[in-house]
């Protein structure tokens, strides 16, 4: 099969850091289908040669393993061209035709890298100049609009020139081998499926902790926050892997049925949900793994006055037969104290206590994301030591089931990029996410922002390297819960 994949965007963050580097590994790997070429588009007036040397250099910022060796790079190279257009010039669309004409490929991927404000022009352009065709796939990245207004226009636009089949809506947590493997939890082994309701389960939290601030991209987040950025899209993909009903087969729109009733049966949020429920904050200058930071307002790119959030935590509740009364909390956040994203279940403690209890710690599982990828199961067991022995009550003491899937798998597996672009190019939709889950997670998250926009207070201060606001602290306390780390 051969494909061209055009990468509108191609000499930015995204692409460099992110996209040439999985398909760099898809070529490795020998899993991208031979017969292709990857186009770049961007202003710049480079040729092949220079955007080939761009990217090469570039190469040398990726880590030891994932960078190419001798020889390696030239082979891939012979892949990369580059095509100039300036995405608001009409004229610009017909060179772009003209270099997809002469060559009819089979498949044709837009991959929109770009700054989401230039997606419905260029989709505009794409069909105006006749190369929406059946064989075209569209790329969306994230974030899709700025809120359910703008998401909506977007997929309009979207839909007007292509058909749903042919719209690749990236959130690529979707992609993550460790997101996967919850999926297969779930709905690949019955154990845990009758255990899996209020009945059994006390809560969940799903927590996307970042040590980093904003990098380079000061302006992109400033005008995006925490809300948008992470829970709107990942956050919430994440809630519906974990509550979703099995779907009746692995289908893309079998999964994503499931996925939107899901986001459909979240609670509507009430004046007070929204002011005891859902925490804001934003870094102040702090110390990370022992270096100094300063705080969100001092990076490159921030308004000093901003109040834009780098953290968000709230609890959440699905008003259905499985989940009513389960609060869901999700929590996010910038220079955190580590790099950690992971996902908490907490069953119900044994009805009756035979056994003088250890309090907390065990009865959960814990679902590692990333770095570490893997499942941790915390039971009570009885240590069994001679100073218990003969002690009719015995203390039991929390121990762990550990499966690392890293050390199981090999830590060469595929990554979230690579993983969904091979899917892209060979037109699997099951891990993109369609309009209607996307437009039904901006309805629930807009009364939030509106609460904010209303609101005299501002984020709250967290000192970088913390946890977050003691506010999300004591959110989860009122209900008798603790952020596993506080546990
Ligand atoms: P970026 O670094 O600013 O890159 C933007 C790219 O678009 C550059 O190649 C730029 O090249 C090109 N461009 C801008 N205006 C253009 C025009 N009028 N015509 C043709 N090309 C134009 O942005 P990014 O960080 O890569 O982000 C790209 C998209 O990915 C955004 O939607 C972002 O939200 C999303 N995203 C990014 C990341 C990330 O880690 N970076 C993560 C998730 C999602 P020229 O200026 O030379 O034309």
């Amino acid at each position: 099969m051969s494909f061209d994949l055009v990468l509108f965007g191609g000499t930015g963050d995204l692409a460099w850091r992110k996209l040439m580097p999985a398909l760099f590994q898809a070529f490795r790997h020998g899993s991208l289908p031979a017969g292709g070429r990857i186009i770049g588009v961007a202003r710049d007036p480079l040729s092949d040669e220079q955007y080939r040397e761009l990217i090469r250099s570039r190469f040398d910022e990726v880590e030891g393993s994932k960078r190419p060796g001798a020889g390696e790079f030239e082979r891939f190279a012979q892949l990369l061209h580059f095509l100039r257009m300036d995405l608001s010039q009409p004229a610009d669309y017909q060179r772009l035709g003209e270099l997809l004409r002469q060559r009819g490929a089979d498949v044709v991927v837009m991959y929109l890298a770009t700054a989401p404000s230039l997606f419905a022009c260029t989709v505009e352009q794409l069909a105006a100049a006749g190369l929406n065709t059946p064989n075209t796939r569209l790329v969306l990245e994230k974030p899709l609009g700025h809120d359910l207004q703008s998401n909506r226009a977007i997929n309009e636009t979207v839909r007007r020139v292509l058909q749903e089949r042919q719209i690749f809506r990236i959130d690529h947590y979707l992609g993550k081998p460790s997101v996967q493997n919850l999926f297969a939890l779930r709905f690949g082994n019955a154990l845990f499926e009758p255990l899996w309701r209020r009945e059994t389960i006390a809560n969940i939290q799903i927590s996307i902790a970042e040590d980093l601030g904003v990098e380079k991209r000061g302006a992109f987040y400033d005008s995006t926050g925490a809300l948008r950025d992470m829970v709107q899209n990942h956050a919430l993909q994440l809630l519906c892997a974990l509550a979703m009903e099995p779907p009746i087969n692995a289908h893309a729109d079998a999964i994503r049925d499931e996925k939107l009733k899901v986001l459909r049966s979240m609670k509507a949020w009430t004046p007070q949900a929204l002011s005891q429920h859902v925490v804001r904050g934003q870094y102040g200058p702090g110390t990370v793994h022992g270096e100094s930071v300063p705080a969100y307002t001092e990076e490159p790119g921030v308004r000093p006055d901003s109040t834009t959030e780098t953290f968000v935590a709230l609890r959440a509740e699905i008003a259905n037969w499985r989940w009513a009364g389960v609060p869901f909390y999700i929590r996010t956040g910038k220079r955190l104290a580590g790099r950690d994203a992971r996902i908490v279940v907490s069953f119900r403690p044994a009805p009756h206590a035979i056994y003088r209890s250890p309090g907390n710690g065990a009865n959960r599982l814990v679902i590692h994301l990333q770095p570490k990828d893997g499942l941790e199961l915390h039971l009570l067991a009885q240590a069994q030591d001679g100073k218990q022995a003969g002690r009719v009550q015995q203390q039991l003491t929390p121990v762990h089931l550990d499966l690392d899937f890293d050390k199981r798998f090999g830590s060469e597996r595929v990554g979230a990029y690579e993983r969904l672009l091979l899917d892209v190019i060979e037109g699997r939709l099951n891990l993109f996410v369609r309009a209607d889950e996307q437009e039904e997670a901006w309805r629930w998250v807009e009364p939030i922002l509106e609460h904010w926009r209303n609101e005299a207070e501002g984020p709250r201060p967290y000192a970088a390297g913390t946890w977050g606001p003691s506010a999300s602290s004591a959110m989860i306390a009122r209900d008798g819960n603790c952020w596993l780390e506080e546990c």
